[in-house]
């Protein structure tokens, strides 16, 4: 395929998490700490709704940016908990989170524009930016910035052609929660680069330390887009449902989009994101002690063995320093020879080879069992200095 075709699909790049996911199918008793999504099936209530949908007949397609109803429910809920001033116009419902990202990305660039993205980073953002025509540019996250984003770093990657900012807080891989100032001070910054904001806020409510603030929240001139889903806050990741926020100017492409993409979001999900909105909120808080739980575990086995790793402050992942070693071959090595399944660093971005991350969602006894062996893999080959 010639270099001339940037969207080509051979470009694409997918294979970074999946091949220790393949691996670990085949393998038996395996330790899955590996995966992104909640270890709860969805609330009851939400599939009852669902049921009732379906049997009402909400088979069908729907308008483009999603029933007027839920885009009501969803406008009232950021403005209750964000003190936003949304419009159902501003909403435009999506096949999940990552098909927000996709027509928003569409909507806002020219084939061979670049967007800036976190390193390190959820692997899908590369992968969507090139199918979607664009170019993916990372800008390094670095530990004695707290892996907050440095306005200089992201200076350094602006050129003619760079049209989006993306960030993403509280964070995957990393945990890390943006404090408001720091949302502010990109908003800023995007404004005066005259820049797009793609802000990632899909782990919003699982936040443990510190308060999310949306980047919509700072937005003069119409130029951030809010990336949101109900996959991770409603354990709702089979569902395919989420939402972009965005200005009136914004919106109707990002809603024209859907059309050639999917058409709509299933009926029958939006009716199921309809009762997670309505109904009783407590399951969230639930899950969210569960994940809480799983990081203290984390914690004291780490930090008994004095392994280096990011305290999560959201989201549902911990980034763990594996020193020296390429986390390519160390993941899939520890895999084959332990049966724990973990995402090697080096997916997440190409500064990031010397770390893995593991996923909260998994039952504690996992957690526990699956981070003992890394310790005695690591110890193995000598990165850990026996006690
Ligand atoms: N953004 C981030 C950072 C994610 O980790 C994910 C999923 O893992 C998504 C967006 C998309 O989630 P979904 O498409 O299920 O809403």
């Amino acid at each position: 395929m010639s270099q001339e075709v940037p969207n080509s699909a051979e470009k694409v790049n997918t294979a970074a998490m999946g091949e220790i996911f393949e691996i670990s199918r085949q393998i038996k008793d395996v330790i899955r700490l590996e995966i992104g999504e909640p270890l709860f099936t969805t609330p009851e209530h939400i599939i009852d709704a669902a049921f009732k949908a379906a049997k009402d007949g909400h088979t069908k397609y729907t308008p483009n940016a999603g029933h007027f109803s839920l885009r009501e429910k969803i406008a009232a809920r950021l403005n209750n908990d964000y003190n936003l001033n949304l419009y159902p116009a501003n909403i435009v419902v999506t096949t999940g989170g990552l098909g927000a990202l996709a027509t928003s990305i569409k909507a806002l660039i020219e084939y061979g524009d670049e967007v800036l993205i976190p390193d390190p980073s959820w692997p899908v953002y590369e992968a969507v930016i090139t199918a979607v025509g664009g170019i993916p540019r990372y800008y390094q996250l670095k530990s004695e910035n707290d892996y907050l984003p440095s306005l200089t770093d992201i200076e350094e990657k602006i050129n003619s052609k760079t049209k989006i900012l993306l960030f993403n807080s509280p964070s995957n891989p990393l945990g890390v929660v943006f404090p408001a100032e720091k949302v502010k001070e990109l908003v800023a910054f995007a404004k005066e680069k005259n820049l797009y904001i793609i802000s990632d806020e899909v782990y919003e409510k699982l936040v443990y330390e510190g308060v999310h603030t949306p980047a919509l929240a700072f937005d003069t001139d119409q130029r951030v887009i809010g990336i949101y889903s109900f996959s991770k806050t409603y354990a709702m990741t089979g569902w395919r449902i989420g939402y972009a926020v965005a200005s009136e100017i914004i919106a109707p492409k990002i809603t024209k989009l859907q059309e050639p993409f999917t058409w709509c979001a299933s009926d029958i999900s939006q009716m199921a994101a309809e009762a997670a909105l309505d109904g009783p909120q407590d399951c969230v808080e639930t899950m969210k002690m569960v994940y809480q739980k799983n990081i203290e575990i984390a914690r004291n086995i780490l930090d008994t063995h004095n392994i280096k790793y990011q305290t999560p402050q959201g989201s549902m992942f911990m980034w763990i320093n594996i020193g020296p070693n390429n986390s390519g071959e160390f993941c899939k090595n520890f895999l084959l020879k332990h049966k724990v399944a973990t995402t090697p660093g080096v997916s997440f971005g190409p500064t990031a080879k010397g770390f893995l991350r593991i996923s909260l969602v998994s039952k504690p006894e996992d957690i526990e069992v699956g981070l003992k062996r890394l310790i005695t893999y690591l110890k193995r080959y000598s990165i850990l200095k026996e006690e």
